[in-house]
């Protein structure tokens, strides 16, 4: 058997995906419980949330100067001009944001984005100096019939055959199955090691730079299952959605990451 590619990513990172939830008031509560919990990060380990647009300015109020970062779910493919309801990345930038999702499965579904429309995406967050978390994944379906490296090559390639080394270097990978997303019941550890490694092999066949970039596992993550997936070999940490609205859930899973080396 061939020898899978093991994890040389350059940092780890735990990212909540809020997804549209909160309100300045529980908001508050949240991102202060975080900022307090979370008093230093070690180096090398990133924690950080990924709010609705408008709470952007309450998240750099509230997380300014603490061991945690702020982000955005999406963002428009054009830099600015008549693109009503769109919110571009250097808007993104001006609220002292560092992250991006884009490509979440939740946008390529119900927004009907496709690959080349999140190619667009990563290279504006780059452009406007944010990391783009670029999310992969297969549904069932497409598990079922044995097309999930198929799936996620054709997703990543759209956005590596875009962008420069320099920049793929920059961009975070995010392996998120649609099936284990909201579901309760994370991927396997075997089906995570098989995938992971799998994306570190396409990462490295763009040149050894890319293949440093952080993978992040995401689906179903909580604080007891957190350590085993971290442990991993190519999983640099996790993309975390509905245990990212609970401190008493987050603050553990972003623990369980810093046990693990990078
Ligand atoms: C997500 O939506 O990015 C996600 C991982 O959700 P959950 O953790 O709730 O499965």
């Amino acid at each position: 058997m061939s020898k899978m590619p093991e994890s040389t990513a350059s940092e780890k990172l735990v990212i909540g995906n809020w997804k549209m939830h909160g309100s300045l008031r529980s908001n508050e509560v949240l991102l202060r419980a975080l900022a307090n919990g979370m008093k230093a990060v070690p180096p090398r380990l990133k924690i950080g949330v990924c709010v609705p647009f408008p709470y952007l300015a309450q998240a750099q109020a509230l997380l300014a100067g603490s061991a945690i970062e702020w982000g955005v779910q999406d963002l428009s493919s054009h830099d600015e001009g008549a693109y009503t309801g769109e919110v571009s990345a250097a808007m993104v930038a001006d609220f002292g944001a560092r992250y991006a999702i884009v490509g979440h499965s939740e946008r390529r579904e119900y927004h009907r984005e496709g690959a080349i429309l999140v190619a667009e995406k990563a290279e504006r967050a780059l452009e406007a100096g944010l990391t783009p978390i670029v999310c992969v994944g297969e549904t069932a379906e497409e598990r079922e019939f044995a097309f999930t490296e198929r799936v996620l090559a054709a997703q990543l390639s759209a956005v590596l055959d875009r962008l420069s080394i320099e920049q793929a270097a920059s961009v975070v990978l995010a392996y998120e199955p649609v099936w284990a997303i909201g579901s309760g019941s994370s991927a396997s550890v075997e089906d995570v090691r098989h995938v992971h490694a799998f994306l570190r092999g396409q990462l490295l066949a763009k040149g050894a730079a890319v293949g440093r970039i952080p993978v992040l596992y995401g689906g179903s993550v909580k604080p007891d299952n957190a350590a085993a997936l971290f442990a991993v070999p190519n999983v640099d940490g996790g993309l975390i959605g509905g245990a990212s609205l609970a401190a008493d859930q987050f603050l553990p899973i972003c623990e369980a990451c810093t046990e693990t080396p990078v």
